[in-house]
């Protein structure tokens, strides 16, 4: 008999864990309690318009990356996809032209040099620690380890040139500023302030310099992100044709309530059917959540041990997560600039936090990319929030708070998009409140744990929780690197799973 598995929630994270346990030959059932999988990575329909929820652009589609490795062992073709270049262009307060982040290595130098004057040894230690840490990520390191086997996958990826790294480790970006008398560089600091906060959820001062080697440089070849065609549904429907290739199961519209733990052990879970309402219970083998830990230790009906309580402390001390906001747009292309960036950042004053609309990620469809009908776009663009602002309010306040925001985003926009009566066809938006109804995020958290100097690699979300056949995937795990990083998450808990029979 296969040991059976269940998966709960089919984000990319736990579809990517069900879709590799499935091939390796585990009966596997994946739980999701919306009605399509794909969670912040999944698409919803209007008006002929294709609206990306939350993830539009992705890492690791290159040869070699985690998805295409991924991809190659589920035997599917990865779906066509574009890279973007640039990455991003980067709009800075009162400034008209930007900051392109751009997909050749040589042109991004050319840019950077000429956007910020003698900061290039600052960009070369980051180039140093991007290659070393690159270098070990790709050999598959298990962090931080919780066990022996964990610990030898580790000690097994360390090579002479991952030492170089180890000075830096607990250093943050801002520590490797001030080394290079940049700390009083501003526009310098904006730049990576607002860059940074995209990836690791905190700015320079804050985010830990080996990880923000990475976040800084994954945008250009041979790595690069990659804008998919349709639209990002692509990615999780072709991991469920992959689940299903392989015997795997998918259940749409069914939440797990509950984990009950036995002594170190998952001994059932709780499963509700959304449309009768029927609960049950069922037992497995090993169970993958691809849940925020912060929904995690919610799931656990009683402490089952010391460790437990302690894991639990932890995930309540870890410091308050973001939430998004995010403005779906439908518009006749002449909305568009002639000239314009598929992806787009932009702060506009430089005296106030970086969230709250202060800041817009801004994501446009390019024709025929599948996302618009002709002649049409779609325009989305997300601010970080504080979840707190929107929950525990009356139905009229949220709805008054939700329309300021909205309509302090189109202004925002209008100043580069020209967005009239006549050129929108399609506005709606999300708060946090929305992300924690489609994808039961506690209080619509998003993005993972920040990736402070205290909560990055070693400090970091174990995948192994101290129930021994309870995993944990996703974004809580591997934070910052989007589907990409909740990919290695799933494929190291798929080699923990292997090792643990
Ligand atoms: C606005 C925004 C923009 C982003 N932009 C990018 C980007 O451009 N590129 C990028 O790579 N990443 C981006 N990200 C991040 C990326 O979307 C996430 O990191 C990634 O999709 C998270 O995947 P996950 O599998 O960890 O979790 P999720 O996507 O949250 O999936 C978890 C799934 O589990 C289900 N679930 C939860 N609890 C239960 C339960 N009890 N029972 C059953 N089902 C359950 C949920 O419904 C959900 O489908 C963005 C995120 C946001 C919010």
């Amino acid at each position: 008999m296969p040991h059976s598995i269940i998966v709960i929630g089919a984000g990319i994270g736990g579809l990517t864990a069900g879709a590799l346990l499935a091939c390796r030959g585990y009966d596997v059932t994946v739980y999701e309690q919306a009605g399509v999988p794909g969670g912040c990575a999944s698409t919803f329909r209007r008006r002929g318009f294709n609206f990306d929820v939350g993830a539009t652009q992705v890492a690791g589609l290159e040869p070699g990356g985690i998805h295409q490795r991924i991809f190659a062992e589920l035997g599917i073709d990865i779906p066509p996809a574009t890279p973007c270049d640039p990455a991003c262009a980067v709009f800075l307060p009162r400034e008209t032209d930007p900051i392109r982040v751009w997909r050749n290595s040589e042109k991004w130098q050319v840019e950077r040099q000429k956007q910020f004057p003698g900061s290039e040894p600052f960009w070369q230690l980051m180039a140093k620690l991007f290659r070393a840490s690159w270098n070990f990520q790709g050999r598959e390191p298990v962090l931080p380890p919780r066990n022996i086997w964990d610990l030898w996958q580790l000690i097994s990826a360390l090579r002479l040139d991952t030492f170089a790294t180890v000075p830096f480790a607990l250093m943050t970006v801002g520590d490797a500023l001030r080394l290079y008398g940049l700390a009083n560089d501003q526009r310098l600091k904006t730049f990576l302030n607002l860059q940074l906060k995209l990836y690791s959820q905190v700015n320079a001062d804050e985010t830990a310099l080996l990880y923000a080697a990475t976040a800084l440089a994954v945008s250009q070849a041979p790595q690069g992100l990659y804008h998919f065609h349709g639209s990002m549904q692509v990615l999780s429907d072709c991991l469920v044709k992959a689940l299903e290739k392989h015997g795997g199961k998918l259940k749409l519209g069914y939440s797990i309530e509950q984990i009950h733990p036995q002594n170190n052990h998952v001994e059932q879970v709780t499963i509700r059917h959304h449309k009768t309402g029927e609960t049950r219970t069922e037992t497995a083998d090993h169970v993958v959540a691809n849940v925020t830990v912060q929904n995690l230790i919610k799931l656990l009906d009683v402490s089952p041990s010391f460790f437990w309580t302690l894991y639990q402390n932890r995930v309540e001390k870890l410091p308050r997560p973001s939430g998004a906001f995010v403005v779906y747009l439908g518009v006749y292309r002449q909305a568009i600039p002639d000239k314009y960036f598929p992806h787009l950042q932009f702060l506009y004053d430089d005296n106030k936090p970086i969230s709250e609309n202060n800041s817009l990620f801004i994501s446009v469809s390019e024709p025929g990319d599948g996302r618009a009908p002709n002649g049409q776009a779609t325009i989305i663009a997300s601010s970080f929030t504080d979840p707190q602002i929107w929950f525990d309010k009356t139905p009229k306040a949220y709805r008054a708070l939700k329309r300021r925001y909205t309509s302090e985003a189109i202004a925002r926009l209008s100043s580069y998009f020209c967005l009239t009566p006549d050129t929108l066809i399609h506005q709606e938006a999300a708060t946090p409140c929305t992300f924690a109804r489609f994808t039961a995020r506690a209080k619509g958290i998003v993005g993972g744990v920040g990736q402070r100097v205290s909560t990055f690699g070693p400090f970091g979300i174990a995948t192994r929780t101290p129930l021994n056949n309870l995993w944990l995937v996703g974004d809580s795990t591997h934070p910052g690197e989007g589907t990409a990083g909740v990919s290695y998450s799933a494929s190291t808990v798929v080699r923990q799973i292997e090792m643990s029979q």
